[in-house]
């Protein structure tokens, strides 16, 4: 099936398992389905209530994942936030997380995507643990409290801000990311306005835009004030841009430091030799020129250069760097 932009994240995490970054990275499905009603959403509708796979399960898989020389571990789900509500014994995401630092020898663990809503306050606290990488995937879809409520999403502008400043404070380095949905059912020229400011505001690193379209099913096609295309595409526009300069300004702040690199593809060879590209700790898309057997290693990296979409960078020793 054809779906609109903004639905077809949660299944494009599922298809990422096992292909993109294999060997590498391990993208480990620990949730599904979700019991909010996003007005805008069809997970609900297309995918049923939030179920949360066994924490022994996914412990054993990661264990067998690090076994298996995977660097990293990332856990994916629909609605993350919501782990184990499903499950006895009152365990939710913080204790899933805990039980994979504790208990498997992953290098890097890296949470996908999570609702900024149903986060305990003691959860940042978690990343005193350098394993846990620093970076966060929190969708914001709006900047306008009053979208926000038509959208039935469970956060505002307030409460958003306060999350993210906690964030920030207890996680050095932090790549905090969010979706913009743009050109929302009643979103005025105002609305928008607001929603560009917030986006400054907050500083977003990098944002994922995406441009309104109904789904059918969802509670928001039927919703009147439907913004005109063209209206819709200019935005889209302003809000990308927006969010190249702000990706770049992130960039930027690294040019001259070294940061840590786990190596994934070899994308090309020129006259310097192998060019390859990698994620550091906090999900910054670096290129370098490095030897044959760079794959699957960390090293750290001097940055040359920032680009909007990454960054260039200098290997600058081939030793293999591990979490502490
Ligand atoms: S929280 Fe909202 S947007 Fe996210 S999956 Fe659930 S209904 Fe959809």
């Amino acid at each position: 099936i054809e779906l609109p932009v903004f639905d077809r994240e949660p299944i494009m995490r599922e298809f990422l398992a096992g292909g993109m970054g294999a060997h590498t990275r391990a993208f480990i499905k620990v949730q599904d389905g979700c019991d909010n009603k996003c007005t805008f959403c069809v997970t609900t509708v297309a995918r049923g209530a939030g179920q949360s796979r066994h924490l022994a399960d996914v412990v054993t898989e990661i264990q067998a994942f690090a076994a298996a020389g995977y660097q990293e571990a990332v856990l994916t789900g629909v609605h993350l936030g919501s782990y184990g509500r499903d499950l006895q014994n009152n365990t939710t995401f913080y204790h899933l997380i805990q039980a994979i630092l504790d208990h498997t020898a992953i290098p890097r663990l890296r949470i996908s995507s999570l609702e900024p809503w149903e986060i305990p306050d003691d959860f940042f606290s978690l990343w005193q643990n350098p394993r846990l990488l620093p970076h966060l995937h929190m969708p914001l879809q709006s900047g306008s409290d009053k979208i926000l409520r038509r959208m039935a999403r469970r956060t505002s502008r307030a409460s958003f801000r306060q999350l993210a400043q906690a964030a920030r404070a207890a996680i050095p380095d932090l790549n905090l990311s969010t979706d913009i949905i743009v050109g929302f059912p009643g979103e005025t020229a105002t609305d928008f306005a607001e929603t560009l400011d917030y986006v400054k505001e907050i500083g977003f690193n990098r944002l994922h835009v995406f441009s309104y379209s109904p789904r059918p099913g969802t509670a928001a096609a039927q919703f009147p004030d439907q913004v005109p295309g063209p209206a819709k595409k200019e935005r889209t526009r302003r809000m990308i841009a927006l969010g190249k300069k702000l990706s770049l300004q992130f960039h930027q702040k690294y040019v001259g430091q070294s940061l840590n690199v786990l190596w994934e593809t070899a994308v090309g060879a020129d006259n310097g030799g192998l060019r390859w590209a990698g994620y550091t700790d906090n999900y910054i898309r670096v290129t370098a020129h490095g030897p044959a057997d760079l794959f699957n290693r960390v090293t750290p990296v001097e940055i040359e250069e920032a680009r909007e979409d990454g960054v260039y960078g200098r290997v600058l020793h081939e030793n293999v760097i591990r979490a502490a």
